[in-house]
């Protein structure tokens, strides 16, 4: 018999990715290809990068190094 449980606890592999929670950023950033103003942000606290996305869809990440 396959375990029916296993199957079910199976999820996406785009919920997969992040094992973990990004925390939310307030404040206003500037998208880096058009300078949009984009309210809010993730911050990464394993990787250590904030992203944020304009409305156009461009993806902006800055890296802490
Ligand atoms: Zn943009």
């Amino acid at each position: 018999m396959p375990n029916l449980n296993e199957f079910f606890d199976k999820k996406p592999e785009e919920v997969k990715e992040k094992p973990y929670e990004l925390e939310y950023l307030n404040g206003v950033r500037a998208c880096s290809k058009c300078d949009e103003d984009v309210t809010g942000a993730y911050w990464d606290p394993i990787e250590l990068f904030m992203s944020w996305k304009c409305s156009k869809g461009h993806d902006t990440v800055f890296r802490v190094v």
